[in-house]
């Protein structure tokens, strides 16, 4: 379980180095490791931890699924954009261990969306061997 306090309504956060720390302690040599959100207005992905592209991933949610566009959800909760976002980009990422090592490509790094914040979440990480 990983623990993370958000600052931003719409935030991206690097968790590699949290979830490669419980996958080392694990010493499980073969398996796939799953990284998964309990929450509905938030996602898992996996891609390249560059600042601009960070941005663009922002820039692009708005575009594709703008805030308060009449959604009926909103009539009572006010986040409809939150939980269209986070079923777009998905709630988990499944990554495959190999000789006790996350293995990930070289520029792959797996990314906590926020998407509804700030907020305290919590992100459950199982490490399967197989
Ligand atoms: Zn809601």
């Amino acid at each position: 379980m990983i623990e993370i306090k958000t600052n931003r309504r719409v935030e991206l956060i690097d968790i590699t180095e949290r979830v490669r720390e419980i996958v080392e302690r694990s010493d499980v040599e073969d398996g796939i490791v799953v990284i998964y959100t309990r929450h509905t207005t938030t996602a898992v992905i996996i891609n390249e931890n560059e600042r601009g592209l960070m941005e663009d991933v922002i820039v692009t949610l708005e575009r594709l699924i703008p805030t308060q566009a009449g959604y009926i959800h909103d009539r009572i909760d006010d986040n409809a954009d939150s939980h269209l976002r986070s079923i777009l980009l998905g709630n988990s990422v499944v990554i495959p261990i190999t000789n006790g090592k996350l293995d990930l490509g070289t520029w792959q790094r797996i990314i906590f969306v926020e998407l509804d914040g700030p907020r305290n979440r919590r992100v459950v990480v199982k490490v399967v061997p197989c």
